[in-house]
Formats: structure tokens, sequence, C-alpha cells
């Protein structure tokens, strides 16, 4: 049935009545249903009619159709304020709506700023390629929505960085128990045309007004929450607490700068550590070891900057770095009459999170260094989350192209020894822990002697981290460990000082073991 929309009819009245009473000109834009039931857009304009002593005697006016200037309107306003992937409101869109959220004076405008980020979405991409990607952030804009309502506001901002503002919430713990809902929508597995991907989500909370009252900080606090989220692992909503700033900010700087010094290949230097062979006396090969010189703070020890590497997916990038820089000394080692075993550190997210197999593929292959002489050292942290069963394979994987593999800190975290026995290291690196003080304590020595006993049983080349005094390697020794690295040898050092020090080593070693000084020492 023809007819004006909602409230159009009075408003066209109210816009009549004040003509005659003004005189002046007025127009109302409306909404009419034509008789074919289609609802155009109509501008009505009313004049006044006077007589000739001006007076207002009535009114005339016209309508004109207007649908096809708002269609293009409203295309218009879709194109700027929302994204054309997801639907969602975009970051224009949200900068409008934290605003007003914001301006809204009442006195009781509790709201929460929520912020999103996926976990492992770079991985996706990066494997299934950006048209499963952008399949993927729609299913998840999908069920960011289904698990907020429609009672608040959600956009995305960007990559797969999204944005919730919680109005007129009752209590800390809703935004709490909201926040959990939406991370726990996403955790479960999404199926994509090219097959089921599991991602996450970590998610950042700064509270209105008590977190900020502009825009800025609040988006700035959010973030370091986000931040901190991933930092705990990942998976998980954090609220923003007013600590966080000067930690986080410091991490996140050092984030940035690290990842400058990456890319532009400044600052970043391999040590190397030797690795003595204690029945023979030589040099068996040297642990590799990041440096960083920072261009303001100067050297940051990787027990700071590594933890903040690994937080994001700087890590791999890293990662690959020392591999390939190691490899690359390893074959000019070689190439000058020295093979020597070279052991580089491998963190959970370069298997977890990057093509960790193809990349030692490359650089074996683009070094041309045998993999013999490659070791890679990897924690028990590999085994948190993950299946006994896929964590054997992707070691197999790894040693069937002919690299030692090496279980390190051995004992420091979730060690469970059954895990042990069914998975394929070649080496146990015994953490400096259970090394500090053997030369003092006989617990200590008991303790140290069942995990060597252990490593031997399952077949394993045992180092021992960290002995400092001769009378700690005189005990290893006793106890039939087969190799120590610690500063009671050296310390990591350029590589030009390590070989230096290794090939003084080795002449001593061949010195003491010569036929002429043995009969000597049995004389004496
Ligand atoms: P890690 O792999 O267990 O390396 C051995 C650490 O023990 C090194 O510390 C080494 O300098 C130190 N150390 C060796 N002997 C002694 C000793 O006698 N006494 C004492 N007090 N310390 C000794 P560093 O170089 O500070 O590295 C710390 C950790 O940072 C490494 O522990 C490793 O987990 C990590 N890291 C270093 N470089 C890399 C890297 O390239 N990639 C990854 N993922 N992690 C790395
Ligand atoms: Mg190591
Ligand atoms: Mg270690």
């Amino acid at each position: 049935m023809a007819g004006y929309v909602g409230e159009d009819g009075r408003r066209v009245l109210d816009a009549q009545a004040a003509v005659l009473r003004t005189g002046e000109v007025k127009s109302v834009d409306i909404k009419y249903m034509r008789g074919d039931g289609l609802i155009c857009d109509l501008v009505v304009t009313n004049k006044a009619t006077t007589n000739a002593k001006g007076k207002v005697i009535g009114f005339h006016g016209t309508i004109q159709d207007i649908s096809e200037r708002k269609r293009a309107e409203e295309q218009l306003e879709k194109l700027a304020y929302h994204d054309p992937l997801t639907g969602l409101a975009n970051r224009a869109l949200f900068h409008r709506e934290l605003n007003d959220v914001l301006a809204q004076k009442r006195k009781k405008t509790d709201a929460a700023l929520l912020l999103l980020d996926l976990d492992r979405f770079k991985e996706v991409n990066d494997s299934l390629g950006h048209g499963a990607g952008d399949e993927l952030l729609g299913r998840v804009a999908h069920r960011i929505s289904r698990a907020l309502g429609n009672r608040h506001f959600l956009s995305r901002l960007g990559g797969d960085e999204f944005a919730m503002i919680l109005k007129d919430h009752a209590s800390v713990a809703e935004v709490e128990s909201l926040a959990a809902q939406v991370v726990a929508a996403i955790a479960d597995p999404i199926s994509l045309s090219s097959g089921e991907v599991t991602v996450g989500a970590s998610i950042g909370i700064a509270l209105i007004p008590k977190d900020g009252t502009e825009a800025s900080d609040l988006l700035r606090h959010a973030d370091l929450a986000l931040y901190q989220a991933k930092e705990q692992g990942r998976g998980r909503a954090v609220f923003f607490e007013s600590t966080m700033s000067t930690v986080v900010q410091h991490k996140i700087a050092l984030a940035r700068d690290l990842r400058q010094a990456v890319q532009q290949n400044s600052g970043l230097e391999v040590h190397y550590q030797p690795q003595a062979d204690l029945a023979l006396g030589t040099v068996a090969g040297f642990e590799a070891l990041l440096r960083w010189n920072h261009p303001v703070r100067g050297n940051v020890p990787p027990g700071e900057f590594i933890p903040i590497a690994e937080s994001s997916q700087l890590i791999c990038d890293l990662g690959l770095w020392i591999l390939r820089e190691s490899a690359q000394q390893a074959k000019r080692w070689l190439d000058a009459g020295e093979p020597r075993e070279v052991a580089v550190n491998v963190s959970a997210a370069q298997i977890w999170h990057s093509d960790f197999i193809g990349d030692v593929m490359r650089v074996l292959d683009e070094t041309e260094l045998p993999p013999h002489l490659l070791c890679l050292e990897l924690t028990e942290s590999l085994m948190a989350d993950h299946a006994v069963g896929r964590v054997r394979k992707v070691l197999t994987e790894l040693k069937q192209l002919g690299v030692t593999l090496a279980l390190d800190d051995f004992g420091t975290d979730y060690s469970s020894l059954g895990y042990l026995t069914q998975l394929p290291f070649d080496k146990l690196k015994i953490d400096r822990i259970f090394v500090d003080g053997i030369a003092d304590t006989a617990r200590a020595r008991k303790l140290l002697e069942g995990i060597i006993a252990l490593g031997r049983g399952l077949g394993m080349t045992i180092v021992a981290e960290g002995a400092e005094k001769p009378a700690e390697v005189e005990i290893l020794r006793a106890l039939r460990c087969d190799q120590v690295q610690g500063f009671v040898y050296a310390r990591p050092m350029v590589a030009s000082d390590a070989i230096a020090f290794a090939r003084a080593q080795d002449r001593i070693a061949a010195v003491a073991a010569s036929p002429v000084i043995q009969a000597k020492a049995a004389v004496a």
C-alpha cells in the first residue's frame, strides 16, 4: 500500500506548518512506499505563497525523486566506511564510533575497547596463499560477530587486526566473559576450501573511562595489553594495567630495533663457544650464540632479546639468519682444512611456524656444508602443546637430512623421561643448574650421575653446560660425560678467536697424547 514510511508523513506536515508560520522555504528528505511496494527517496520542498501585501496565505512546492542520488550516497558511505572483504566497519568508521562513545558525556558511560589479533594468520597466508587468508578473515569475522552479538561494535582495522567496542556493559566480569567467548570461538578449527586450519586470537582490553578518555590513549593501552597477551602465550585476553606501559614499551622498542637489525643485517654477530671432548682433550665443535650490539643500548644479552623475538614471527627470520651465518662459517673452516661441527639453537616457533625443514635443506644446499657438521639444538619447549607423534615426525625428517640433533637445557622444562626415550636425539645437553655445585655437594653429584647414566643408556652423547671450575671438569670426566662447554675452557668468541683457540687446544691434546709424553709421565 502506498504511503509515507514511519514518521515521514508527520515530518512533511511539520515542515509545511513551519513554512506557513515563518514564510521560509523548507525541504525534507523522506522515504515513500510506492504502489508497487518499492521504497523511494523523495525530497519535498515547500515555499510560502504570499498575497500582494506579502502575507503568507498558503504554500506550494515540488516533490523530487532522489532515489538514485541516495543510492549513490549510500554506496559511497559503504565504500568509505566498510571493509569490502569482511563487510565489517573499517578503520575510519571505528575511529568515528570510538570518538562518539567518548563524546557521550552521560554519567555512566562505561565501555571497553578490545583489540584482537590472530595468532597464526601469517602462517596460513604463507602456506595456503592469500586466497585462503582472505577466506579465513571472512570466517573469523563471522565468528566474532556471532560471539559478540549485535549490541556491540565490531570492525576490521586491517590485516588480521580487529577492534571491538563494548558499550554500556554491566561489569568488568561481563567484558572478560565476552572476550573469552570471542577467543574460544576462534580457537576451534576453521574449514576453508583448501582444508582445515586452526588459528587462535589474542585480545588486549582497555576500559573506558578507567584506562583513558582519549582515543589515542585507549588505543595505546589496548595495544600494550594485546602485546602482553601475545607474550603470555597467545590465545588469551588481557586487561591493560598501568605497570605495563614502561616494561612493554621497552620491549616493543627493542623488538622494533631488532627487526631493523635483521633486515639491515647490522649489529648482529655470531659468537662461537668451544665444546671440549673430555676423553681426547680436543675441541669437538662450537655452539653458535647470537650477539646483538644495539646502536644505543650497547650489548643486549640473548636472554633479553631472544624471548622478545620469540613473541613475534621475528624469531623465524632471526633463526634463519644465524643458521645461514653459522653454516657458512663451518664451511669456511672446512675449506681451510678444519672440519668442525657447529651447533645452532632453534626455537620451537621456527619448527612450528615456518618451513624449517625446507630452510635447513636450502642452507645446506647453498653453503655445501656436509650435514654431519651441523647440529641443531632444540629445547623441551618444542614438546609443549604438541603430541609426541608430531614432534617425532618433525625430528625424524630433520635427522633424515643427516644433521645432528641435540636436546638443549635438559632438565629445566617439561622433561618427561618417557618422552625423551621416544625422540631421536643424538646429544643431551645438561643444563648449568645441574653442573653448578657438583664440586661441593654429594647430592648434586648423585643427581648429575643419574642424568648422565640415563643419557648414555639411551645412546646419546652427553654434553655438560656451564662448567666454570677445573674441579667440576674432573668430576664430569669421572662420571663419563663426553663433552664440556663452559667458561672453564672458553667463553663464546668471534669466529677467528674461536678457531685459534681450538687449534691451540688440539695441539696441547696432541702433545699430551704423544707416546713420548705418556712414557715420561709413566716414569715420573
Ligand atoms: P644456551 O643455548 O643454553 O647457550 C648456552 C649459554 O650458556 C650461553 O649463554 C653461554 O654463554 C652460557 N654459558 C656457557 N658456559 C657457561 C659457563 O661456564 N657459565 C655461565 N654462567 N654461562 C655459560 P648466552 O650466549 O647468553 O645465551 C643464552 C641463551 O640464549 C642460550 O642458551 C639460548 O637459549 C639463547 N640463544 C642464544 N643464541 C641463540 C640463537 O641464535 N637462537 C636461539 N633460538 N636462541 C639463542
Ligand atoms: Mg644452546
Ligand atoms: Mg643450553
